[in-house]
């Protein structure tokens, strides 16, 4: 449930909020849908007590006339109350609709502005020198035999691709070394539906439906092809209330991903780096609150871990309002190196959504009572709270396989395995060329 009397009450902060993050919510229509709201609400319950009393004075003795002047009263209650009813229903929808696009807040580091303004965490290593012309991904993965992007336009359309040999078994590796990293970190592994109810989408803060909407809808239906499978880790606990010893749930998702890509397309590259399907594992935790911060450090960390395992030179950024998705309060990406395109390109990003989702998706918790926590609520339980959620990419492996590809290329055109992938590849050391 938003919390409208909050945002009435914070408007000019919000307004602030909305401006800072470019975003197109419309603050003054969900106010006035708002006050629409509780005025009908009000009128509604006024008729109800009306009805109410009319109902009582029935029940007493009466002449006829006025038991007949009653039951007309009482009609022409019923049937306003129907109107305004009905009315209540209409304006709870729109101001839902409305209220939907409104941003979270942001935490008070984020630096305010456009992409300019992002601030660098974080440099691990250094971009490799090469003693040979280089190839991209692309070039590399057509000479191996490694990706086939020719098929894939003729059956899907541009931006789809084959993996194929190696390429597949080194997806496999990046998933299976993903989840077998986070697993040993308590975080539970999880494959998921990849068809979503457009609601669902919509509670977890992204818009199924518009011109530029990045999400796939499944024609004849109310569903949707999850972008990320945040969207159905997020709604597994939906309008639920979890125990407080039960936190933090921590989640590891392995999925397909699907993106329409609309409005992208000046910054479409060859080759992997944007394609409308890629497998993705992700991190998800559900936590107290108070813990949401930390849990946003140990996210990066365990992305910081993975990149530099793997032997990637990257960045780690503290993104800009202007560049937060709706949902993030506080965003760090990963940039890494990319040889062949010759610049860094994000493979990651965590980001702390407060209870922006949790409270659209109705997730609460209830705290247990203790010395530190004396607050009781009825029949001495403390009253609910809803969680705090944050995602992290984990692995997102098109952009993984330009790194791998593009970083451990040789001169004689084969690519090294890094240690970390090797004992998931069969032991496989090296992808040399098909004769
Ligand atoms: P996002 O959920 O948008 O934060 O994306 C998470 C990660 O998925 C990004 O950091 C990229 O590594 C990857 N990714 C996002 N969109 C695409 C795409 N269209 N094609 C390939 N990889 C993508």
């Amino acid at each position: 449930s938003i919390d409208f009397k909050w945002i009435r009450d914070n408007r000019v902060d919000v307004a602030a909020n909305i401006r800072n993050r470019n975003s197109n919510a419309d603050l003054e229509l969900v106010l006035q849908l708002y006050e629409k709201l509780l005025n009908v609400q009000k009128e509604v319950e006024r008729l109800r007590a009306e009805r109410n009393v009319v109902a009582n004075k029935m029940k007493g003795k009466l002449e006829p006339s006025e038991r007949q002047k009653l039951i007309e009263e009482g009609k022409s209650l019923k049937e306003g109350l129907i109107t305004l009813e009905e009315d209540l229903l209409k304006l709870t929808d729109e101001l839902q609709q409305e209220a939907q696009r409104i941003p979270n807040m942001i935490h008070p580091d984020v630096p305010v502005g456009g992409e300019d303004c992002s601030v660098l965490r974080k440099m691990v290593g250094s971009p490799r020198e090469f003693g040979f012309p280089i190839k991209d991904h692309f070039q590399l993965g057509k000479d191996l035999d490694l990706i086939d992007f020719d098929a894939a336009a003729e059956v899907s359309g541009s931006k789809f691709y084959y993996l194929k040999n190696e390429a597949v078994l080194l997806e496999m590796a990046l998933v299976n070394w993903t989840i077998s990293e986070v697993m040993r970190r308590g975080f539970t592994p999880l494959t998921t539906p990849e068809i979503v109810r457009s609601s669902v989408v919509e509670k977890c803060g992204f818009q199924p439906r518009g011109e530029n909407t990045q999400v796939y809808s499944v024609e004849g239906s109310d569903q949707c092809l999850i972008g990320t499978a945040e969207i159905p880790v997020g709604g597994i606990h939906m309008d639920s209330i979890l125990t407080e010893s039960s936190l933090p749930l921590k989640y590891a998702a392995f999925s397909h991903c699907f993106r329409t890509e609309a409005g992208a397309a000046g910054a479409a590259t060859r080759g992997l780096y944007r394609v409308h399907q890629f497998s993705k594992v992700e991190m998800f935790i559900l936590c107290r609150p108070e813990e949401s911060d930390s849990y946003h450090e140990e996210l990066i960390g365990i992305e910081e871990y993975l990149f530099s395992s793997l032997g990637f030179h990257f960045k780690t950024i503290d993104m800009a309002s202007g560049d937060l998705g709706a949902p993030a309060y506080r965003k760090f990406d990963v940039e890494a190196w990319m040889p062949g395109l010759g610049r860094f390109g994000e493979i990651s990003s965590a980001s702390n959504c407060t209870d922006y989702q949790s409270r659209r998706l109705g997730i609460r918790y209830r705290p247990e009572a203790s010395s530190t926590n004396p607050k009781k609520g009825k029949g001495n339980l403390a009253p609910t709270q809803f969680v705090h959620t944050l995602n992290a990419t984990a692995c997102a492996v098109p952009r993984m396989i330009v790194c791998l590809l593009e970083n451990y290329q040789q001169e004689d055109g084969s690519i090294v395995i890094p240690e970390p992938l090797k004992p998931f590849m069969g032991g496989l050391e090296v992808i040399t060329p098909k004769s």
